[in-house]
């Protein structure tokens, strides 16, 4: 049975995700209100790297002219050795990989990003967008749906969208689980380019690898700014201590990083040490899906960082339940139903491919060392054979899997 169509789809959390639903949603002619916990949208102060599977999202959502102009376009994406500062592989990121996927790798600040969903949405006649609204619990009423805040206010819809991330609320309704600690922590920040000593091309994206551990580089904000991220694994972490900044601390940073090459060791030299990231992903559930309730991006699927993918994921989603809304009009259990067929499988594969993707770079074991350059070596740069699957994200990729 279908919903009343002129209460708004709510979408719980102005993330990336969130923000890019709305989007997609209000230009299919829904109306949506987005709540968002904090009292004001923003992200931290890092980048980001988006292949094509999320450029062409923003394509099609419209606001991928104003990302190319606060972005970078790297021309290489490159393995590199952290100890001999050596040349593992690289890819081509230029124009073959453009004409490859129909669209462009971009690496840009967070923050521009955010701030360029959010501009859009503001100026979407179909979006309304509320801050200070922290959502505790959600309830399906059959043909409408009530979420509730943390002050008791109820705010009614005619279908939620859990967009609320690797904590997720909305989440709870569908599965009890929790987020799983990779015993991995990040630091990152941006830093003024003036600032930048001792780094390779400009014009690439570096991802310095180790046992253990990985640094990864790229230029941000129209070359600005050079944005850095310091990753380990901390041999202090313990269950018991999970929850404080007793492990991973920026002393034990300094120890695991003191044998790298000098690029790496400048890297570590410039990292705020301020705050640190500790690395969560969750296992693929089989369901989040329930009458005219669904989640999507971190809330659903959650993922450790090594492919670059999490957000292209959350765009991917997007796009697609904007699909299955325009196909199913107001019928959002159909849609959304729909959606998860399609997209449930697909995350499930990308979540636990970084998973094996940070075994393979992070390994300790020399003989896996020795193998994995071997092959890294041999594969030339317009070799794409790896990145297919995730970069060129159609029903056809999905049927390799
Ligand atoms: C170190 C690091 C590097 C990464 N690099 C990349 C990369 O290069 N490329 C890439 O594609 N991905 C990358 N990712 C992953 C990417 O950041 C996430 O996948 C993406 O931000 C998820 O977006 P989201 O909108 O689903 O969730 P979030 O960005 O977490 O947004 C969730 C929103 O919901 C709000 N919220 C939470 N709970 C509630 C509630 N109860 N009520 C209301 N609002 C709520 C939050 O305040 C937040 O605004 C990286 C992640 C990390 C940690």
């Amino acid at each position: 049975m279908g919903n009343n169509g002129n209460d708004p789809v709510i979408v719980v959390g102005g993330g990336i995700g969130g923000l890019a639903t709305a989007l997609g949603l209000a230009q299919a002619d829904k109306n949506v209100q987005v709540l968002e916990q904090a009292p004001e949208i923003g992200e931290i102060g890092a980048g980001i790297q988006l292949a094509a599977n999320a450029t062409n999202v923003l394509q099609r959502l419209g606001v991928m002219d104003k990302i190319s102009e606060v972005s970078v376009f790297p021309k290489r994406l490159v393995l590199m050795d952290a100890y001999t500062g050596k040349e593992l592989s690289a890819l081509d990121l230029g124009e073959i990989y453009k004409e490859r996927y129909g669209a462009p790798y971009v690496v840009l600040h967070r923050s521009d990003m955010q701030r360029i969903l959010l501009e859009a949405c503001e100026a979407h006649p179909n979006i309304e967008i509320r801050t200070n609204q922290q959502i505790t619990s959600t309830k399906d009423n059959g043909n409408s749906v009530d979420v509730v805040t943390a002050s008791g206010a109820i705010h009614s819809g005619s279908a939620v969208i859990g967009a609320d991330g690797l904590w997720s609320t909305t989440r709870k309704q569908f599965s009890d689980d929790d987020p799983v600690c990779s015993q991995y922590v990040a630091y990152r920040g941006a830093i003024p380019m003036e600032e930048v000593t001792n780094v390779g091309n400009l014009d690439d994206v570096y991802m310095w690898i180790g046992r253990n551990m990985h640094v990864v580089q790229y230029p941000v904000r129209r070359g600005e700014l050079y944005n850095q991220v310091v990753v380990f694994k901390s041999s202090q972490y313990r269950k018991e201590i999970e929850r404080t900044d007793q492990w991973g601390t920026p002393e034990e940073m300094d120890e695991v990083f003191s044998n790298t090459c000098e690029k790496v060791k400048t890297a570590i030299s410039f990292i705020s040490r301020q705050k640190r990231w500790p690395m969560y992903d969750r296992n693929p559930i089989d369901n989040w899906t329930d009458g005219n309730i669904t989640l999507m991006g971190d809330a659903a699927h959650p993922m450790l960082q090594y492919l670059a993918q999490g957000a292209c994921q959350a765009l991917e989603d997007a796009s697609y339940l904007t699909d299955t809304v325009l196909k199913h009009g107001d019928d959002f259990k159909s849609a959304f139903l729909e959606y998860q067929q399609e997209r449930l499988p697909r995350t499930a594969y990308v979540q636990r491919s970084a998973r094996s993707w940070g075994e393979i770079i992070h390994t300790e074991n020399p003989t896996a060392t020795l193998l994995r350059n071997v092959i890294l070596k041999q594969r030339t740069e317009k070799d794409f054979t790896f990145i297919d699957r995730y970069h060129g994200y159609n029903k056809a990729a999905m049927e390799v899997n």
